[in-house]
């Protein structure tokens, strides 16, 4: 037994966030968890999706990590299970390749994709860059950060909207579109503008993750998102808030 003097660990713990990993190939999930943990994470880990699901349940953790094809429940059934009852960051892990699969990805609520195979600086900067964006972020700020469209109250600070006082359900990034939105009123904000304000440069999104997301804040903020009054398509430019 030797110990253990490689470089980096004379840095201070990153975080004490609770990373949830579920994947089945065990070579894989051995190597995650020991990377997440190197980074100060407390790591948690399940090789079926329906354990998975028990585990997101019972220890609330800060961010998962999915892999989409396993035994038990799926990914995408764990991720439509868990969207029913919490905001929790998933990053969706797939085999898949394709611009079908990462919407198909996205469309059962997870806020990012990574592709196999990926390296692991990779997937702790994903990590690393939901966390930054997760509503439990330890650096907001102390005061009250509230903006207002209409039936619309986003406050910013406590990462909450209302919408006639009720409070609606919103992914991360969901919510982070929804502000820039509200704070860019009456402008055409093209799709690529949108992707680098909101995705900034930790997702290698395209334009059509964009209508994704603008598709289910439409579903969450519209009287009617079949015809929608508030999030404007501007045909061959983008989007346009009303404000
Ligand atoms: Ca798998």
């Amino acid at each position: 037994m030797s110990e253990e003097s490689e470089s980096g660990m004379t840095a201070a713990p990153a975080t004490t966030a609770t990373v949830l990993v579920v994947e089945d190939e065990e070579a894989l999930l051995l190597s995650m968890a020991h990377h997440l943990r190197r980074e100060g994470y407390d790591v948690l880990t399940a090789d079926r999706g329906d354990d998975g699901l028990r585990m997101a349940r019972d220890h609330d953790p800060d961010v998962i990590v999915l892999d989409l094809m396993l035994p038990g429940v799926d990914g995408m059934g764990v991720c439509r299970a868990l969207r029913r009852d919490t905001q929790v960051p998933i990053i969706m892990v797939t085999a898949l390749g394709g611009e079908g699969d990462r919407v198909a990805g996205l469309d059962t609520g997870a806020d990012d994709y990574l592709p196999k195979p990926f390296g692991m600086r990779e997937l702790l900067a994903r990590v690393r860059a939901l966390l930054r964006r997760a509503p439990t972020r330890q650096s907001a700020p102390a005061d009250e950060d509230i903006v207002e469209s209409g039936d619309l109250v986003v406050n910013a600070v406590r990462r909450e909207v209302r919408r006639d006082g009720e409070l609606l359900r919103l992914k991360p990034r969901e919510f982070e579109l929804l502000l820039f939105l509200l704070r860019n009123p009456g402008q055409v904000l093209s799709r690529e503008h949108i992707l680098e304000s909101v995705w900034e440069h930790d997702f290698n999104g395209d334009a059509r993750t964009v209508d994704v997301h603008m598709r289910w804040l439409r579903q969450k903020i519209e009287p009617d998102a079949a015809n929608p009054e508030r999030i404007r398509t501007v045909r061959g430019s983008g989007y346009l808030f009303e404000g």
